[in-house]
């Protein structure tokens, strides 16, 4: 199945949940079991031969397709959780969103030096969360941290965050 079908499956809500947003609702996409073993396909051959010990997610929607791409990695799953959620010692990370402040966190023994890490979220808007969650895995010394999302929205350049040495990879590109 090309990207393109794939692109066309998810449903663009105008001004969602404030005006001036478009947003990419990922359900549409899901509904389908066909798209959704293609999603899964296209994951699984971009990443198979990586050596992945863990797919890290981060809440809520990297909730999704984070779990059933760790499954078929034979890769261990790791939550990136909003503030308070985690019940055991963890480490956190404080980020700008556009109103205010907010904070991730992850289990501190969640991963460890001998872990290949792939970070895993829906979307890459102006890259904020991402970058947090970048910083947060890298605190635990891990070897290696690839990352993924479903979808890139390329004009608001959420990759510029990023040093170039970052292996960033987004299976759908929309310009907005
Ligand atoms: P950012 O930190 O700006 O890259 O925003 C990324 C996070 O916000 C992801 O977890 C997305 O789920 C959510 N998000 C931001 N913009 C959108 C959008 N236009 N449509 C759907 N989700 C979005």
């Amino acid at each position: 199945m090309d990207i393109q079908t794939l692109a066309a499956a998810v449903r663009n809500i105008p001004d969602f949940p404030e005006k001036g947003i478009q947003f990419k609702d990922i359900t549409t996409l899901f509904q389908s079991g066909e798209y959704l073993s293609s999603l899964s396909d296209i994951m699984y051959e971009r990443y198979k031969d990586k050596g992945v010990t863990k797919v890290a997610g981060i809440e809520s929607r990297g909730f999704f397709m984070g779990p059933a791409l760790a499954i078929r990695l034979h890769a261990g799953f790791v939550p990136i959780r909003k503030f308070g959620k985690l019940p055991s010692e963890t480490i956190e990370e404080k980020y700008l969103k556009e109103y205010g402040e907010d904070i991730i966190e992850i289990h501190k023994d969640a991963l460890n030096e001998n872990d290949i890490v792939l970070l895993h979220d829906d979307l890459l808007a102006t890259g904020g969360t991402m970058a947090a969650a970048y910083s947060l895995v890298k605190k635990l010394g891990v070897k290696k941290i690839y990352i993924n999302f479903l979808i890139e929205l390329e004009n608001l350049k959420g990759r510029a965050l990023f040093n170039d040495d970052v292996e960033i990879d987004s299976i759908i590109k929309f310009e907005i």
